[in-house]
């Protein structure tokens, strides 16, 4: 069976070279006759893997001193309920901006934990209310969406809406958000690492690895030091930033594999030109896709609008139901595999992650092309 052309939201196609790679060195890691799943998280084989993968993460983001980066286990989701345990304090809640599902997830995690602490989590904004369900969710937000509290512990965005296919900053008129001197946290599960981001501007980001750098068990935090420093020390050591931070990410064993796993990725994208030259590449291959939509405007029909139309998830519908249903099955017919749209939204989503080849988006265009045509 030859691989197929997987443009699934996530778990996500990983980079063959870093697939190969894993297989060449699956029995015997680095000459020591086991795989580096055996091996002590202790010992210098694996802490070797583990550092890489750190400081390729600095090398391509070029993360500033002051920022500590971690892994952390639980996915995405546990983050939702870990940040703001350790961020907020009695009477000092959080901000939050919703742009679409995930956000939604992360406020609703975000008012359970604030509760817990004394502290609460108010919307500081939303583009998915009073406008319709049709209308709902199809735009980043713009400032005059947003009120922060200027004390608020922080305002929490999602950079990417996996569900909805919008994104911040694809665009200068749709900027990431100015909270002034509140730390901005960002939840970049499906759109890290596609281009370069000034880290600086962020007090904390995260991102669940399945997406975009790597298989499913690992959270990259990106956090400032002085946040970690500052946060609460009543809750459980597990749930404190400030664990990892002054462990290496080594206080209890890691996902070893997980991890390993991302070293592969990043080592693959280092060597494609960094971020700069994954950008181009992202751009080009949703370019080309949105392209089609636009070109058969009668078939194909994009919600998102133009300026926040994401390069990670495009999500778009055809004229009835029936015609979605037989397009994924075509398309699966041919190897290109991933394609129905979130259960909640229904539609067609192609995942364009950094491993998706640009070869892949012009098989996959040619064939909407010819769809089309055939009404
Ligand atoms: C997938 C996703 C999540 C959830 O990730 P888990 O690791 O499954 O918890 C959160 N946020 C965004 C933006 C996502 O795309």
């Amino acid at each position: 069976m030859p691989r197929v052309k997987n443009f699934n939201a996530g778990p996500a196609a990983l980079p063959l070279p870093a697939l190969e790679r894993a297989r060449d060195e699956f029995l015997d890691f680095a000459g020591s006759g086991m795989s580096v799943m055996e091996h002590s998280h202790r010992g210098k084989e694996y802490e070797a893997v583990h550092d890489e993968a750190l400081a390729l993460l600095r090398e391509l983001l070029g993360v500033p001193d002051a920022y500590d980066v971690l892994f952390v286990q639980g996915g995405a989701s546990q983050l939702f309920a870990q940040i703001p345990m350790n961020l907020v304090e009695k009477g000092r809640g959080a901000d939050y901006l919703v742009t679409g599902a995930w956000g939604e997830k992360a406020f609703s995690e975000a008012k359970a934990a604030t509760a817990m602490l004394g502290a609460s989590a108010r919307l500081a904004g939303t583009t998915g209310e009073g406008e319709g369900k049709e209308k709902r969710y199809v735009r980043a937000a713009t400032a005059a969406d947003l009120q922060v509290s200027p004390d608020a512990a922080y305002l929490h965005l999602t950079s990417n809406e996996t569900i909805h296919g919008v994104q911040f900053a694809v665009d200068p008129a749709r900027p990431f958000p100015d909270a002034g001197k509140v730390p901005l946290v960002a939840d970049m599960s499906s759109d890290f690492l596609w281009k370069p981001v000034d880290v600086s501007r962020f007090g904390l980001i995260y991102a669940g690895a399945q997406k975009n750098i790597g298989p499913s068990g690992v959270v990259v935090v990106i956090v400032r030091k002085d946040l970690v420093a500052a946060g609460r020390k009543d809750i459980p050591k597990i749930f404190q930033l400030r664990t990892p931070a002054e462990n290496k990410s080594l206080y209890n064993t890691p996902p070893t594999f997980g991890i390993y796993m991302i070293r592969n990725v990043l080592a693959w994208l280092k060597g494609l030109g960094g971020l700069g030259a994954m950008e181009q590449r992202n751009r080009a291959k949703a370019g080309k896709l949105y392209g089609v939509i636009d070109a058969n405007p009668g078939f194909y029909r994009c919600p998102v609008e133009r300026e926040s139309r994401s390069v990670m998830n495009v999500v778009f519908r055809l004229p009835a139901e029936a015609d979605e249903e037989r397009f994924v099955k075509e398309a699966k017919a041919k190897g290109m595999v991933g394609l129905k749209g979130h259960r909640s939204v229904g539609g067609i989503r192609v995942s364009t992650y950094n491993a998706v080849e640009p070869a892949w988006l012009d098989e996959l265009c040619a064939f909407m092309q010819d769809f089309a045509k055939r009404g």
